[in-house]
């Protein structure tokens, strides 16, 4: 790579900069307009690009070409077809077409569709998404794509994305409009993702099964030394970890992502990295693509990344905070609060809209942050409890609350324009702990949305944001279009609707039992697990606001549902099965092996004085004696259990099967397994520590 980050950034993107090198003038307008204003394209133009795509892949290395996608599997799929050909006379020639670009048939059968794929035809196929960069990773030319059956039905998390976009660029466009706002064209979502990650040395990771099947630890006893002190957030990286971030950035800038904020985070082999923000299915893609490299990487330097939410019990988990905002085609943030009134009333409307919909559709955000996974994060201490409310700060919950009351709000002297007109107080960044503390927080000029899986996509979770917040800015916009537009008419609007939903603001510590209490008596849901939260998805109100803003139709919401319920059992299965495999292979046996060395030392002893009473090796051998029977008896119990949840009869039946009684049956023997650990001499233990695992990457 070359020397200087500012020639090698974006070097592998077919950027704007390159399109408008390679493209012929009247093609390059074109697609400017296709991704700016979200025109068709025509087969002409993409035949042209196609060609330009091409040839500038080849020049990079690259030998294939595939469709990038985002089946609903969480994962990217990519299938590659090389470049070359043979030609009429055997010589090969390098082939791409316009056709190639714009639409490709995956064999959509082995991809999951949550019974889609039963109501509709089976086949699917990808769409070219123009708004989103093609790029060459690995030597393959990656076109993004949306992937959707034939009927239409989106089989993907990004054309649903997509859908959440328009819409709410839309409603949004609407309530500027009525509030006298002309010159807008088009409103953007803006996201920028910070990803949490652990790394771990691969020879550890290599001899846990549990990391190996399940991405966390199953078993382990606690580190005498973990985070209690603080020591790691914020501290220098090791050098290990540094030459991976090296590399990492490098790999990322050459991808055209702006990797901007790197730091420790609280646990100890935890961290975490920051893009600057971008257009929403952006942010999406590349984030996707960020997790993925950041896998890659770390096994060249001998090292695996944990993406997993809770990789080790009792030290933080990880996340992925969602900054969220909506930016004017003029690059005006929506949730900025300006220092006049006009900017006010708007910052005013956005920002009611944003906490209406948080409220009302609390459900539908906690349901698209669930998983296996993410469930044993939320609710836990480091992360935000399974309870969505909104945080706000002091100056702007009076404000509001002024606002619903139907009083004016009362500033300071300083905060009046020349005019005597109100404007509103600057609004200071509030990074208190409390803060910290809220699922979903408003940090200045955005919102940040923490409840997020560190593995998950982020399409999800943009998904039910933008389309609940399009929602209620439909419905303001269907009001303020009766108005003025005028400071009095926004009060007018919004002042009712945050009456209705004021108990959604909270600027305490989240992470209290006081908390869960005063929750429950807001009237606020507490949805612990995917077993809780997914089946909500399926609520009129829900399906009603889905359908409404046309970001889902009801049989594609089912599929989701369906899907997450799915994959959750399923994952606990496997996890249920990997315990019984450890506790058979590895944990018992080094116990037993322990165990014969107690008693050999123990009949030692008493060889040599036959009065001894009973000597510690004996003590300890009782003690291990009880403790394995425990969890012999554990193991036998996750597999009669693993064996009646593969009996359920459908995807609820077996989600709840795995909260109401798995759970437990794992958490029972993970508590056996780590008292025997506390008890096994060193060298016969199994497997690598919490210690070696959080303190041997140097
Ligand atoms: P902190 O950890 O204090 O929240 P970071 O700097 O780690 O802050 O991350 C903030 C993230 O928010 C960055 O990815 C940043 O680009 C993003 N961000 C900033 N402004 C906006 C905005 N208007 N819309 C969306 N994301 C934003
Ligand atoms: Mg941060």
């Amino acid at each position: 790579m070359a020397n200087d980050i500012r020639e090698s950034f974006g070097r592998m993107v077919f950027s704007d900069e390159v399109m408008k090198e390679r493209l012929p003038a009247e093609v390059y307008s074109a697609m400017k307009k296709t991704i700016g204003e979200g025109r068709r394209l025509d087969i002409s133009v993409a035949t042209e690009v196609a060609y330009a795509m091409k040839e500038w892949a080849i020049e990079l290395g690259a030998t294939h070409f595939t469709h990038w996608f985002q089946p609903l599997s969480g994962v990217t799929a990519e299938k590659h077809d090389a470049f070359l050909s043979p030609s009429r006379d055997g010589t090969p020639v390098t082939e791409f077409s316009g056709k190639e670009l714009v639409r490709g048939e995956p064999d959509a059968s082995s991809f999951p569709s949550g019974g889609l794929r039963a109501t509709f035809e089976a086949r699917g196929y990808t769409a070219w998404d123009p708004t989103s960069y093609a790029f060459v990773k690995d030597r393959v030319l990656c076109v993004p794509t949306a992937f959707c059956s034939y009927g239409g039905e989106a089989l993907d998390k990004k054309t649903p994305l997509l859908r959440s976009m328009e819409a709410v660029g839309k409603e949004a466009l609407r309530v500027l409009r009525a509030l006298g706002d002309n010159g807008t064209k088009k409103v953007n979502v803006t996201v920028g993702a910070e990803q949490e990650f652990f790394l771990i040395k691969r020879e550890d990771f290599d001899k846990r099964r549990d990391l190996i099947y399940t991405g966390r630890t199953l078993f382990g006893a606690p580190a005498p030394k973990d985070q209690q002190l603080d020591d790691h957030y914020f501290g220098a990286f090791k050098p290990a970890v540094s030459a991976f971030m090296d590399d990492l950035n490098e790999e990322l800038w050459a991808l055209g992502i702006y990797a901007k904020t790197e730091h420790n985070e609280v646990a100890p082999a935890q961290h975490e990295l920051a893009p600057v923000f971008c257009q929403a299915n952006i942010a999406c893609d590349q984030n996707q693509l960020t997790m993925e490299i950041m896998k890659k990487v770390a096994s060249r330097h001998g090292l695996v990344c944990l993406l997993h939410e809770k990789p080790f019990e009792g030290v933080n988990g990880s996340g992925k905070h969602n900054n969220w905002s909506l930016a004017t085609d003029g690059g005006r943030n929506l949730l900025d609060p300006g220092d006049t009134p006009q900017a006010n009333a708007r910052f005013l409307v956005f920002l009611s809209a944003v906490v209406c919909a948080v409220d009302e559709y609390q459900d539908l955000l906690r349901a698209s942050v669930a998983s296996a996974g993410n469930d044993r994060r939320l609710g836990k201490s480091e992360a935000p409890p399974a309870i969505v409310s909104v945080f706000l700060g002091d100056e702007l919950t009076e404000l509001l609350r002024a606002a619903a009351d139907g009083r004016e709000y009362t500033p300071h002297a300083a905060d009046l324009l020349g005019t005597g007109v109100h404007v509103l107080p600057k609004i200071p960044k509030d990074n208190t702990d409390r803060n910290r503390t809220s699922p979903f927080a408003f940090t200045g000029n955005k919102f940040e949305f923490r409840m997020v899986g560190s593995s998950d996509s982020i399409a999800g979770p943009n998904i039910a944001l933008n389309a609940a917040v399009a929602d209620e800015l439909r419905s303001i916009a269907d009001e303020l279009e009766g108005t003025d537009g005028s400071v009095a008419a926004v009060y007018g609007v919004i002042g009712k609707r945050l009456k209705e939903h004021f108990r959604i603001i909270f600027n305490g510590d989240g992470y209290g039992k006081k908390w869960v209490e005063e929750a429950r008596e807001r009237g606020l849901l507490n949805l612990p697990t995917t077993a809780d939260a997914v089946v909500r998805m399926l609520d009129s109100k829900n399906v009603g606001m889905f359908t409404r803003t046309g970001v889902y139709s009801e049989a594609e919401i089912e599929s989701r549902c369906e899907i997450m319920l799915e994959n959750y059992a399923k994952r606990l299965a496997i996890e249920a099965d990997a315990m019984v495999d450890m506790i058979n292979h590895d944990i018992l046996p080094s116990a037993v092996k322990y165990s014969k060395v107690l008693s050999d030392g123990a009949a030692a002893k008493k060889s040599i004085s036959p009065r001894l009473s009973i000597c510690m090796e004996e003590k300890l051998l009782d003690r291990l004696a009880d403790l394995t029977d425990e969890l012999y008896e554990c193991s036998n119990i996750l597999s009669a259990s693993t064996a009646e949840l593969a009996r359920a009869d459908n995807a609820v039946e077996a989600a709840e099967f795995c909260r109401d009684r798995l759970l437990s049956d794992m958490d029972r023997a993970r508590a056996a397994a780590d008292e025997i650990e506390k008890i096994v001499g060193r060298e016969f233990w199994c497997y690598p520590t919490y210690g070696d695992l959080m303190h041997n990457v140097r």
